[in-house]
């Protein structure tokens, strides 16, 4: 017994094109793919033993997302989201699969004792299929095997202060011992990709060389000097990713480096270019001209750049893959793809995240580099928090939690963005958003494709379909988001995992949860 689904719009291999897809409800994966639309009667059903067959014309049947960067934040601070609700957000977008980030959670996930933890607390609880990072931090090298062989899908690390004290950063340094253990193995290695001056000289010719530099225009730091600018990106104690300790003590960070730095006295820490200013573009650079330098040492382990939020570093992003042909990869996220600096307003915490959102012109160069593939995937970066440490009613930039929670929104976000802005079609984003995200995680034998031998998860789109983002509607924990109020088009209308349906618009999502964990061996 079988099932089909058909559509005059099927993403297959980069076209959309008119298909009768066959699959299994007990194996979960797609037996054939018919490049037509079948009649009902079709004999062809009736050999495959088809019992329900649905046609979905005009609504585009595109394989589900694999969204790669999520934190879900459970066990530990389960009261910021949790395998649930997290994975019902995912659903209600189209993503069929999640991979949950080592950090943020309590344990992190950095030892197989923590890793069992974190299993523990999600099984049975996911909607959409759910993998794992593990975490890098300065005392788990002789971890990173065993973690391996247990299935998570590679390792996340810091090169800057990530603010919960379980999660501390690494430097280059630790990078090339930690690369020489994995070496031979079939993982990734992927940084938060910042990291102070402290040790880089601005006018270091060999970085500057590989580096696009772009004038920092007034407008950009409006009501700073210059002179307050570069404090503010000077000064250690605005640098943590996550301002978690002060939050919790109460205290005010810009304060804190006022007592260092005089000339911050009048800075506003409501103003969005505040903080800004407080983590330039050369962090990133920095970070990634270290990371390259790493790589080449050890140029047989899979290297990824999460979140990538500056244009400036795509010219050595640029020659390492192509002049140098090192195995790096760079992801970047919906918000620095939809968002703006310039429209953030005083005190709308909800926008802060680390990188933080750029210019305009900064969002359009990221654009350009997905088109030219030198970015090549797209995540949420989902990190929610409780409405207390998001602050807004104090609108502190320096002392709310940063992140944004957005996994569920991309497809409608690129497609709206991508297709009014760019020129960009359905078929980019499942590039983007599918195929590229699951060969990063190592699946790509399984997910990400619509094709014979893969799951049958899809994510079935109306392209015309218009509304309005509304915090209410969300299935996160925290009804907070940077995206409320947007007007999109097209809209995820069923989600449809290893062949049942998990989400349909208007009734929500399925009672039981049917998402598994994936502890296989990465493919390559
Ligand atoms: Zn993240």
């Amino acid at each position: 017994m079988s099932s089909a689904i058909s559509s005059t719009k099927v993403v297959i291999d980069g076209s959309v094109v008119p298909a009768t897809i066959i699959f299994s409800k007990t194996s979960g994966k797609i037996i054939d793919v018919i490049k037509d639309v079948l009649l009902e009667d079709d004999p062809l059903l009736v050999t495959y033993d088809v019992q329900f067959y649905r046609n979905m014309s005009p609504l585009v049947i595109l394989p589900g997302l694999v969204d790669s960067h999520v934190h879900l934040n459970e066990p530990g601070r389960t009261e910021w989201e949790g395998f649930p609700s997290g994975t019902q957000s995912a659903a209600s977008g189209g993503v069929t699969t999640v991979i949950d980030m080592p950090l943020n959670a309590i344990p992190p996930t950095t030892n197989i004792k923590n890793l069992n933890i974190k299993l523990d607390s999600a099984r049975g609880k996911c909607w959409v299929d759910t993998g794992f990072w593990g975490g890098l931090v300065p005392d788990n090298l002789d971890d990173l095997i065993p973690l391996i062989n247990a299935g998570v899908r590679g390792f996340k690390g810091f090169m800057m202060d990530s603010g919960v004290e379980e999660f501390p950063m690494i430097t280059p340094e630790y990078i090339n011992k930690a690369l020489e253990v994995v070496k031979g193995k079939n993982t990734m290695l992927m940084f938060h990709a910042e990291m102070d001056g402290a040790n880089k000289e601005d006018n270091d010719e060999e970085f500057n060389k590989c580096r696009h530099k772009h004038d920092e225009e007034e407008h950009y730091y409006s009501g700073l000097s210059e002179a307050q600018a570069e404090s503010l990106a000077k000064s250690p104690t605005l640098h943590a990713v996550e301002p978690l300790s002060a939050i919790e003590n109460d205290m005010k960070p810009l304060e804190l480096a006022t007592k260092n730095m005089p000339i911050l006295d009048t800075v506003d820490p409501t103003s969005y270019y505040s903080f800004l200013a407080s983590r330039p573009d050369s962090f990133e650079c920095n970070a990634i001209y270290n990371i390259i330098k790493c790589l080449q040492k050890h140029p047989t382990t899979k290297v990824h750049i999460v979140h990538l939020a500056t244009h400036e570093a795509l010219p050595m992003i640029r020659h390492a893959k192509e002049t140098l042909g090192l195995p790096l990869s760079v992801e970047t996220c919906f918000h620095y793809l939809s968002l703006k600096a310039e429209e953030i307003p005083s005190g709308a915490t909800q926008f802060k995240c680390c990188p933080p959102i750029r210019s305009d012109e900064n969002r359009r160069l990221l654009w350009g580099a997905l088109k030219e593939n030198l970015i090549t995937s797209i995540v949420s970066d989902h990190s929610p928090c409780t409405p207390e440490l998001k602050g807004l009613e104090r609108g502190d930039f320096f002392a709310a939690w940063g992140g944004i929670s957005s996994v569920g929104f991309g497809l409608p976000l690129l497609y709206t963005v991508g297709t009014e802005e760019f020129g960009i079609e359905i078929t980019d984003i499942v590039e983007w958003c599918c195929v590229n995200t699951a060969k990063q995680v190592g699946l790509s034998h399984t997910k990400g494709r619509i094709a014979v031998g893969y799951d049958a998860d899809f994510a079935i789109f109306d392209p015309l379909m218009e509304y309005t983002v509304a915090n209410a509607r969300t299935f996160f924990k925290n009804k907070l988001t940077a995206f409320d109020g947007k007007a999109l088009k097209g809209r995820v209308v069923e989600t449809i995992l290893r062949g049942n349906s998990i989400y349909a618009l208007g009734k929500g999502v399925s009672e039981v949860p049917m998402g598994k964990l994936i502890l296989e061996a990465r493919i390559d």
